[in-house]
């Protein structure tokens, strides 16, 4: 990423367009935090209308003339393998990078960009996988469905995953022969940034891919609006997702939106117990919980609530909490001020509504930086707000449940349907659940394990659409339907 010399002590950032780096068209930059001091550590450009439409103007030159869908996908997939065996080159760098700039401990950093590498490699193999039809019409004739890549593609994206976001997004559309225009979340563009270094080294040409940085205002409305934008795939707030859709009706873009949840983590009396306990702390707590699928309803069978609320408030307040880059920190500070106000605001809340057993507050040994108690409140109402809205922080609602009637309703009485897991060493019980559950992601005894060749997405307000797998670049293929006459008289009809 190219730098320029800036005001201030924080590196100064251009953005990626059009194979060049240059400044925003308004010149204007804003500030990037370490989460930990609260400290400036980067000036990015601040894009707006402008910049979004030379890069979409870009990304659309690349579709129409530049080449790109025209590409063998043999030729697409080395290009990704190339871009994944850079990022295993620099894992260390891009680790330490996306762990100051959005706190999350550097032990889970390293896990994302591991990610990042095997989602570039495993879209650069599927490229090759990507298949049409005969069709079996009754007729003297041959019909195909012929596969093709749906155009210049929107991507905007949070900043809880920063890296691991953008690349399910770039690896499936570029896979499929689209070219793109990325947006990273306005706390968290700096390891985006650095992937677009090497674009050009691996053999992505000018305007394949773009990245610009922004407010969601500023730069993310005006790429949805862009009528050269065939497709939006976002990752965000169900609010800010209701918004995109109804901006991209006009349009009649293709939409997929990631969204929110407020997963259930059901816990039966029957559950190996130590395995639960841990399984309910990591299901929320993993990411300073600011994870899409966090387990934050635990739902936990009357028979064994009281002694399971000890066991975990017990290892809650063990939680080490520290700077993200230190190797024992198991929960760094939250991404931002906004969020940590929104946290902390959730953990007042939550002592009104409901009974408090850990936490409950700021962390109080550290000065500066974001950080909030890993926090638990028990006897939750389903109805109160902090077991219906989605925090995004480390705050556990703890719901008891008298039996397995009584667990499933109140796992799907949510707007949402992302992600729940199921506890118990009764098949039988756990897979009744699994069916009876509405959420895209089911887990058995465990919680929060993704993988790159399996589904993921929401049912309900948590959005539709599926990334990852098979299911993550047909979100980029168009159908064509072609029909083609072996019959060589004339149709007879006149
Ligand atoms: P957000 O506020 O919805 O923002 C997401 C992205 O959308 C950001 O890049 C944002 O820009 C942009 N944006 C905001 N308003 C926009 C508009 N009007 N038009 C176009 N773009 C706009 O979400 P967030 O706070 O970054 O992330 C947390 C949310 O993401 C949570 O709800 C979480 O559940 C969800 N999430 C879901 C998944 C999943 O796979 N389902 C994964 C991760 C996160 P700014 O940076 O300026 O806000
Ligand atoms: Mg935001």
């Amino acid at each position: 990423m190219r730098q320029v010399a800036g005001k201030s002590k924080a590196d100064r950032y251009q953005v990626y367009v059009d194979g060049k780096w240059v400044d925003g068209a308004s010149q204007k930059t804003f500030p990037v935090y370490d989460p930990s001091t609260e400290e400036v550590i980067a000036e990015v450009p601040d894009c707006d209308a402008k910049d979004v439409d030379r890069a979409v103007t870009a990304a659309s030159a690349a579709f129409e003339t530049g080449g790109w869908p025209q590409t063998t996908a043999q030729e697409r997939g080395r290009i990704l393998f190339r871009l994944a065996e850079k990022v295993r080159q620099n894992a260390a760098m891009l680790a330490e990078l996306e762990s100051r700039n959005c706190g999350k401990p550097i032990v889970e950093a390293e896990f994302d960009i591991a990610d990042v590498a095997t989602c570039f490699e495993y879209y650069g193999g599927l490229a090759t996988k990507v298949m049409g039809h005969v069709n079996p019409v009754p007729d003297n004739a041959l019909s195909l469905s012929l596969r093709e890549p749906m155009g210049v593609a929107g991507q905007i994206i949070p900043w809880n995953y920063p890296l691991l976001m953008a690349a399910w997004k770039l690896a499936p559309a570029l896979a499929a022969g689209c070219t793109c225009v990325l947006k990273p979340a306005e706390q968290t563009p700096l390891t985006a940034l650095q992937l677009a270094n090497w674009f050009e080294e691996v053999g992505l040409s000018h305007g394949v891919v773009n990245v610009i940085t922004g407010f969601g205002e500023s730069a993310g409305a005006p790429l949805v609006r862009h009528p050269k934008v065939n497709k939006i795939a976002f990752t965000g707030s169900a609010a800010v997702g209701k918004e995109i859709q109804k901006a991209a009706a006009e349009t009649l873009k293709r939409v997929s939106l990631e969204l929110g949840g407020k997963s259930p983590n059901i816990f039966f009396a029957d559950a190996d117990f130590e395995a639960a306990i841990d399984g309910a702390l990591f299901g929320v707590f993993i990411n300073q919980g600011e994870v899409c699928s966090a387990g934050s309803r635990i739902l936990v069978e009357k028979k064994i609530y009281k002694r399971f609320l000890d066991g975990m408030t017990e290892k809650a307040k063990k939680i080490k909490l520290g700077p993200p880059l230190e190797r024992e920190t198991k929960m760094g500070p939250l991404v931002s001020k906004e969020q940590y106000e929104r946290v902390r605001s959730y953990q007042e809340l939550g002592k009104k509504e409901a009974k408090l057993a850990a936490g409950g507050g700021r962390a109080a040994k550290f000065k500066n930086g974001y950080y909030v108690e890993p926090t638990i409140f028990y006897d939750v109402e389903n109805s109160a707000r902090i077991a219906r809205e989605e925090i995004f922080g480390p705050v556990a609602a703890v719901i008891p449940f008298e039996n397995e009637a009584d667990a499933i309703r109140i796992a799907n009485d949510t707007p949402y349907g992302l992600a729940a897991a199921v506890w118990s060493r009764d098949i039988f019980k756990a897979l009744r659940a699994v069916k009876a559950i509405r959420a895209g992601i089911v887990w058995v005894n465990h919680m929060q394990p993704t993988y790159v060749e399996a589904p993921w997405g929401g049912y309900k307000q948590s959005g539709f659409g599926r990334e990852l797998g098979p299911w993550g670049i047909e979100e980029y293929l168009e159908t064509k339907q072609v029909h083609i006459n072996l019959n060589e008289q004339p149709i007879g009809w006149y």
